[in-house]
């Protein structure tokens, strides 16, 4: 292992896994050992401690986490710079258009195919055929999108239709309990997530 690297390791929280990853709960970082040894695997590294250092702890639009990305990259060749690690470019740019990918693909409304607005941290509605839809949180997992009715989209439904329809009040508040919690949810980043 790089003598930087080792020092980086020490001087955080740093545990090995099966991902790269920063827990901005815990403050921890999370590292896979073998790739510390390949190829890009200190500038995974390098990116996580990026996250805790701009401290990166949560955001609700899907265009936040990509602004993030962006800045933890940029913080990451600074870093890389400073400890003497190689910076391959073409990797980050991979990378930074997984996120893109990733991030265009729970916008598209599933019925229409148009590209639609984030109404909360899992909620998005389609201006044009008013398609309502929630996607899953993991990054690390292919996209899957489930069509909500619109009585669930937003807490103050939920209140209205208290009375008439206890099943899709039941569903209402779990739209936003999730979308609560996931104000406190964990920041996953990194290459061996969507490569
Ligand atoms: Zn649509
Ligand atoms: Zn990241």
């Amino acid at each position: 292992m790089n003598v930087a690297i080792r020092k980086i390791i020490e001087k955080n929280k740093c545990r090995p896994g099966n991902v790269f990853s920063f827990n901005s709960g815990t403050k921890t970082i999370t590292y896979i050992p073998e790739e510390l040894e390949e190829k890009n695997g200190d500038l995974a590294l390098l990116h996580e401690i990026a996250h805790m250092q701009l401290g990166h702890f949560t955001y609700k639009y899907d265009i936040e986490l990509m602004r993030m990305e962006e800045e933890a990259w940029d913080e990451t060749r600074k870093l890389a710079k400073e400890n003497g690690i190689e910076v391959d470019e073409d990797h980050i740019k991979e990378c930074l258009d997984s996120y893109d990918q990733w991030i265009s693909k729970r916008a598209t409304c599933p019925k229409c195919g148009e590209y639609a607005l984030q109404k909360d941290h899992r909620t998005f509605g389609c201006f044009v055929c008013d398609c309502y839809w929630e996607v899953n949180d993991r990054k690390d997992r292919a996209v899957r999108k489930k069509i909500i009715s619109k009585i669930q989209k937003t807490g103050k439904c939920v209140q209205t239709n208290l009375s008439e329809n206890p099943k899709s009040v039941l569903s209402g508040v779990l739209v936003v309990a999730s979308s609560i919690s996931s104000a406190v949810h964990l920041l996953i980043g990194g290459s061996s997530l969507l490569s």
